[in-house]
């Protein structure tokens, strides 16, 4: 089945917003001592970053307990859904991924002449698992599962999602998008990147753009067997679409676990205001493990959206299953202030 869940296209440009909430970018990063490390590694530009890359690899493969070879690393986690989706999909068949989700990889998937089965999410909003696994067929090139999950920011529980892996992995590779996990109190116990290192051919993404706030400085990773990451980077390379001011950056965000905790806080406590302020306003969002939050709304999503720019808040709109949603990211307490305002004079 075909998803009903389209996207509104934000306008980004010529439009002055006093909170920026549409695209879950953490407004707190970069730590000042990756601005320092960017800064001063800006006159390193003539030359290629080969080197920073391999040393960024080494650190990440120690973080996540795997080898280097289980690393590649890319301008975004974008950048490794996209790559994904053209080798595995380069000749069609289908992705196996829940409805709603984040789109990227499919949207490639489909750009290269695949199909999307479609697997609509559970009543609480995690994954159908059972479902997944039986959508499998012949055609079927991977498992794409983005755990939080954008938009809907649930989280499937992660003893079923390992077995699940453990089980469809051995049928075709699975995906899984873990784009927000640091934003969780226990990162740790929700991860599938261990499943690696034991061999199943399990992909976990990761990024620098939402907990490090370094959206626009574009880092992201992938973990995988050796096999799997050399499948792709046989056809197309990780590491030539990075900069060097952005490497060092990420080398100096990993070693920076203050500013990441600081981050994890400042979320907690605008996600609690936020929460607070919809329900009071009626609203019944759905209990985010994220940096944005999604609620179902009255208007329909285009005019509510204008209808908040106009306040100078940009948020996000979805029409999912005909129900118009309010998507918004979590900002500073002062656009989170911004926002509950605006919300209060668009819906009264
Ligand atoms: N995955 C998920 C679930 C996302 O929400 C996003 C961005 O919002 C991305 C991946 C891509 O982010 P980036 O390319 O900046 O790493």
């Amino acid at each position: 089945s075909e998803s009903m869940l389209w996207e509104m296209n934000p306008i980004y440009k010529d439009v002055k917003m006093k909170a920026r909430l549409l695209a879950n970018e953490n407004p707190f990063g970069p730590s000042p001592n990756v601005q320092k490390a960017i800064a001063e590694s800006i006159s390193l530009g003539n030359r290629y970053g080969h080197s920073d890359a391999a040393y960024l690899i080494d650190m990440l493969a120690e973080k996540e307990g795997v080898k280097p070879e289980n690393i590649m690393l890319g301008p975004g986690s974008t950048d490794m859904l996209e790559k994904t989706a053209i080798v595995l999909c380069k000749d069609g068949g289908n992705v196996v991924s829940a409805d709603p989700s984040y789109m990227s990889l499919v949207n490639t998937a489909k750009a290269m002449g695949g199909e999307w089965k479609a697997v609509p999410l559970k009543m609480d909003y995690s994954h159908d698992l059972d479902g997944m696994e039986a959508a499998i067929d012949s055609e079927t090139k991977l498992l794409y599962v983005c755990n939080p999950n954008n938009p809907m920011g649930a989280i499937t529980d992660p003893e079923d999602l390992k077995a699940f892996c453990k089980s469809a992995a051995k049928k075709r590779p699975v995906f899984v998008d873990e784009a927000y996990l640091e934003f969780m109190d226990k990162p740790e116990d929700h991860t599938m990147v261990n499943l690696v290192s034991q061999g199943h051919d399990v992909m976990v993404a990761r990024t620098f753009s939402k907990i490090h706030g370094m959206a626009g400085l574009r880092v992201g990773y992938l973990v995988a067997t050796e096999e799997r990451i050399k499948s792709i980077t046989s056809m197309v390379r990780g590491t030539m679409g990075l900069c060097v001011t952005s490497l060092k950056g990420a080398i100096a965000s990993i070693k920076d676990e203050k500013f990441l905790a600081s981050c994890r806080k400042w979320n907690a406590e605008s996600k609690a205001y936020t929460l607070e302020q919809v329900e009071s306003m009626g609203f019944d969002p759905i209990p985010s493990h994220t940096s944005f939050m999604i609620f179902p709304i009255q208007e329909e999503g285009k005019v509510f959206a204008g209808k908040m720019m106009d306040q100078g808040v940009g948020i996000r709109v979805y029409s999912i299953a005909d129900q118009p949603w309010c998507r918004v990211s979590m900002g500073t307490m002062d656009e989170m202030k911004l926002f509950s305002n605006a919300l209060k004079t668009v819906t009264t």
